[in-house]
C-alpha cells in the first residue's frame, strides 16, 4: 500500500494510473492523459455521515 492511491481515474474511470512527478498524492491517468491530486482533508465527524434525506429538518 502506498498511501492514498486512487484505484480508478475520477475522470474517465480507467485504472491506468501512475504517480505524477515527485509529489506524493499526485497521479496521472494515461488513458485520458489527465493529471490530478488526491488530498486527504480530514476525518468526518459522525454527524456529517448521515445518509442524505435521512434526517430532514423542515
Ligand atoms: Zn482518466
Amino acid at each position: 500500500m502506498s498511501g492514498n492511491a486512487p484505484l480508478h481515474c475520477p475522470y474517465c474511470g480507467d485504472e491506468n494510473l501512475w504517480p505524477h512527478g515527485q509529489k506524493h498524492g499526485e497521479w496521472e491517468c494515461r488513458a485520458c492523459r489527465r493529471a490530478f491530486a488526491v488530498k486527504y482533508l480530514g476525518i468526518l465527524s459522525p454527524t456529517t455521515t448521515n445518509a442524505p434525506g435521512r434526517e430532514a429538518r423542515t
